[in-house]
């Protein structure tokens, strides 16, 4: 009996962690990527919550400790550089997680354990998609074609191949949080310790420094901005030189380290832009193609626990599809139409009371944590330390609890 095929469409955490978990519960899996080779870069990501429990599933919560980016804990600095607040750093619901760890490496170990038989395919990007009651049938840019019993789209928040699935005016709610993001690695400096350091400015503008454990630093630069006002224009085209140019416009004035990180943005090679945009669905699945990770759900990292929600579908995929199509000896059994459907509809059941709690940022959040006038960062400090102090501290780490759910995750026998 031939194992069903998988095609997955991504190839980071979202699109490996269901490649792992397809591949181990019987399945042949092609993985297709549009970058010419793996993608490395990006900043601090965390495991929370019921990902702590895929990822002990998987046997890699050594390999992931062992990556930690070396940060102790989270500051809050003014402009000078000195501490103005420390946030709650200690256990699972501190800033800083237990499993911190860098994007790129954290999707380097889920590629690098991935067992034999998935097949990764870099430089290529999917054209066409058709969902017949046999099969799926996708075709690539590099005139490739696969007869698939599944379609797993795990390209991230501004996923292509989403929009050739679900292209109907409902499908798709994206909204914009009015926030600008600028990632970037820039050399380390003396002054730069093992914490995270925070720094808000008024004009809604915030500077961010965190330790990694590649001898380098990784900054972030954020700002609150209306679409017509923010002057990086369009994220998806842009030059690096215009957009360190228009950076260093909107954070004219602002201080402590800006020009530093300014000046590294302007040579690093990896620097990474994204206007915060949530993605919300009221289906992740149509047919034989289900969406995974940010592509169905991004919740921005002002929501947190993107990767470890991508992480946890990968594993509840798999599971529902074992569960719905498998018998006892994960043989080949029943992969019709009606199967698949069952089985997406149970991954997005069991996935979306976890969504919505991380997707349900209160109204007001952005104005808060990026102050436009001098009484509104006035307002912010007083806030901060009343949220910081002693009696609310607990309930002030509680923000960072995500992905967390009392349901046990559904059951998966392992094919041997
Ligand atoms: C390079 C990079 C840097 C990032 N940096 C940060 C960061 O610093 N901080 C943070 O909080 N989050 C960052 N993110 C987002 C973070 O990884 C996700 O929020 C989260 O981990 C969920 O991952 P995902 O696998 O669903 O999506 P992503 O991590 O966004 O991965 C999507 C993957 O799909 C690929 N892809 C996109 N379109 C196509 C297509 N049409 N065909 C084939 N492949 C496609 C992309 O190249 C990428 O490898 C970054 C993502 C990337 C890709």
């Amino acid at each position: 009996m031939s194992a069903p095929h998988a095609v997955i469409s991504g190839a980071s955490i979202a699109g490996l962690s269901a490649a792992w978990w397809l591949r181990r519960t019987g399945w042949d899996v092609t993985v297709i990527e549009r970058a010419p080779a793996f993608r490395d870069g990006g900043q601090n990501v965390d495991v929370r919550g019921v990902a702590h429990e895929v990822l002990e599933r998987m046997g890699l919560v050594d390999a992931v400790r062992a990556a930690n980016t070396t940060e102790t804990g989270t500051v809050l600095v003014t402009q000078d550089g000195s501490v103005r607040a420390e946030l709650p750093g200690d256990g699972p619901d501190g800033a800083t997680a237990e499993l911190e760890v860098l994007r790129g490496d954290f999707a380097r170990i889920l590629l690098d354990d991935l067992p034999d038989g998935v097949e990764v395919v870099y430089g290529d990007t999917i054209t066409s998609v058709t969902d017949r009651d046999d099969a799926v049938t996708v075709t690539t840019s590099a005139r490739r074609r696969f007869d698939a019993d599944l379609l797993v789209v795990a390209e991230g928040v501004r996923s292509s191949t989403r929009s050739l699935v679900f292209n109907a005016p409902d499908d798709v709610d994206p909204r914009d949080l009015g926030v600008t993001m600028a990632f970037g690695t820039i050399p380390r400096t003396a002054s730069d310790d093992d914490r995270w350091r925070w720094y808000t400015a008024v004009g809604g503008r915030q500077v961010h420094l965190r330790p990694d454990p590649h001898g380098t630093t990784r900054a972030i630069l954020a700002y609150a901005a209306e679409g017509d006002q923010d002057d990086l224009g369009d994220v998806d085209s842009r030059d690096r030189s215009a957009v360190v140019a228009a950076l260093a416009r909107r954070y004219e004035g602002v201080g402590w380290e800006t020009d530093r990180v300014l000046a590294g943005f302007a040579t690093t090679d990896d620097l990474y832009v994204d206007r915060l945009t949530q993605i919300r669905m009221p289906s992740w699945r149509r047919g034989r193609v289900a969406l995974v990770g940010d592509a169905a759900w991004c919740v921005t990292p002002m929501g947190g626990g993107g990767a470890s929600l991508a992480l946890t579908s990968g594993y509840v995929l798999a599971a529902s599809l074992a569960a719905q199509l498998f018998d006892d000896t994960a043989a080949r059994d029943d992969t019709s139409s009606a199967s698949v459907e069952r089985a997406l509809a149970a991954f997005d059941d069991w996935m979306r009371p976890l969504v919505d709690d991380v997707q349900g940022i209160p109204s007001g959040v952005v104005r808060f944590a990026y102050p436009r006038s001098r009484v509104g960062l006035a307002a912010r400090w007083a806030i901060d330390a009343l949220l910081l102090s002693t009696p609310l501290r607990s309930l002030a780490a509680r923000v960072t609890r995500v992905a967390d759910t009392d349901r046990p995750l559904p059951p998966l026998t392992v094919a041997s």
